[in-house]
């Protein structure tokens, strides 16, 4: 049966309908379907994860200080190095690299934040992050920049293909469908909650819509007349072509004042860069890159990794490419997930900057929390947890926010 389509026309039921195909939907999709929920995913884009999903640098890390988030980042790494066994694709391959997640400092004055942070680290658990010195980074990376101060590293850390990531959990859904082409233009309710999705093809009766739209995850909230707090911010990323001078063996490279990053890709490399300058927008169907993006990118990782001021003489517009996504970010930079109370089978699964890496996981409570499995009481990431007044403190490096 083809499960990836884009049908004529739909008038049909499902137990659960996913608003958006990108990988957060996806995952969710695989996890209701692992739940006994017949499942239909409607993407209104040409193919799974081309919206966001597609122009994230598909990084992991377990290094995050705040509970929820750690949790669902170590349960999430459990599935990426295991993930033909629990999808049952038997040699299913996502193209898993540990290649390592490198914060670095060069300013003396945040060498004691970078301690405190894998101290937290440790303290949520992640105790594999170590604390290096300059000295240390310098010994394991000697093309980094000798003014390096201090850096939290985890070896473990890496990335993958979120491509086929996407594609093995569409295939190892067996009650899921997706629909491609295919726009959610409303959601509709009844006394008892929601009782369809309205789309460019049709209508499909269920009784459970979860929200997986990404940078338009506001805007599908608003059909049911619920404000979510949440924003969107453009952010871009190069992929620049094989070069011999790009270390191979490189963790992912963050500099942590100037907010670049850098790590290798197929010998070449994909940098990217949390500009300053950048607003929050209004949802974007086809975000686009800046043409100058990739030159001051460059810029940045030279401070940290100075090599490459070498490798940019020889840099061809040929050789650089740029794209762009948004992340999304809620008041406390964490996902919102599960009911939206007041609308009975509403759900959410939104609100990600690093949707990427925590989908498995995510995925996961959503279905759970749906299910009956979880309690939302026992769910530290549901949305009133903004009224509730139990925002967990922001800690992480690295969020993207303003
Ligand atoms: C430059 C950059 C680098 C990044 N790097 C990383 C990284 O290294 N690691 C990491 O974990 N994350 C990273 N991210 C973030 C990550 O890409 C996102 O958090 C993640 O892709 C979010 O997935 P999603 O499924 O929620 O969103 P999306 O991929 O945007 O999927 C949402 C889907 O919903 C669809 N949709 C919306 N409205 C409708 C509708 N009305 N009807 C039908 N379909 C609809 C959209 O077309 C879209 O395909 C990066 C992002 C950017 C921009």
């Amino acid at each position: 049966m083809r499960k990836i389509f884009t049908p004529d026309h739909v008038d049909e039921t499902a137990d659960a309908v996913v608003i958006g195909g990108g990988i957060i939907g996806v995952a969710t999709a695989f996890w209701l379907s692992r739940a006994g929920l017949s499942t239909i995913v409607v993407e209104m884009k040409d193919g799974l994860s081309t919206l966001t999903t597609t122009a994230s640098i598909e990084s992991f890390r377990a290094q995050f200080t705040e509970p929820a988030m750690a949790a669902l980042a170590r349960e999430s790494i459990e599935v990426w190095e295991n993930f033909a066994e629990v999808t049952g694709l038997e040699g299913y391959e996502i193209d898993l690299h540990h290649g390592g997640y490198m914060f670095c400092t060069l300013e003396e004055g945040m060498v004691d934040a970078v301690k405190e942070t894998v101290a937290a680290y440790h303290a949520v658990g992640v105790t594999d992050s170590e604390f290096l010195t300059g000295d240390e980074v310098l010994r394991r990376y000697p093309w980094i920049s000798p003014e390096v101060k201090a850096a939290a590293f985890r070896a473990k850390d890496g990335w993958f293909s979120a491509h086929e990531v996407t594609q093995g959990f569409a295939r190892a859904a067996e009650k899921a469908r997706f629909y491609v082409r295919t726009r959610a233009t409303g959601i509709e309710r009844d006394e008892k909650g929601v009782s369809a999705v309205v789309t460019d093809r049709g209508r499909i009766h269920t009784r459970v819509v979860v929200n997986a739209a990404g940078p338009f995850a506001i805007t599908v909230a608003r059909w049911l007349g619920v404000e979510l707090p949440i924003y969107q911010m453009r952010r871009q990323r190069v992929f620049v072509a094989p070069h011999p001078k790009i270390p191979q063996n490189a963790p992912l490279t963050i500099d942590l004042e100037n907010e670049s990053y850098w790590r290798p890709e197929t010998g070449g490399a994909l940098l990217g860069w949390h500009d300053p300058e950048e607003q929050k927008t209004e949802p974007l169907e086809d975000p686009q890159g800046d043409w100058d993006f990739p030159a001051f990118n460059l810029e940045m990782v030279s401070r940290l990794s100075p090599f490459w001021t070498e490798i940019i003489d020889d840099l061809t517009k040929d050789d650089l490419s740029v794209y762009a996504g948004q992340y999304v970010h809620a008041p406390d930079d964490q996902p919102i997930i599960g009911p939206v109370e007041s609308v009975p089978g509403f759900f959410l699964n939104c609100a990600y900057w690093p949707g990427v890496m925590l989908s498995a996981a995510s995925g996961r409570w959503t279905a759970d929390l749906i299910a009956g499995k979880m309690k939302n009481a026992d769910n530290p990431l549901r949305l009133t947890r903004f009224e509730e007044g139990i925002e967990a403190p922001r800690g992480s490096f690295f969020r993207g926010q303003h």
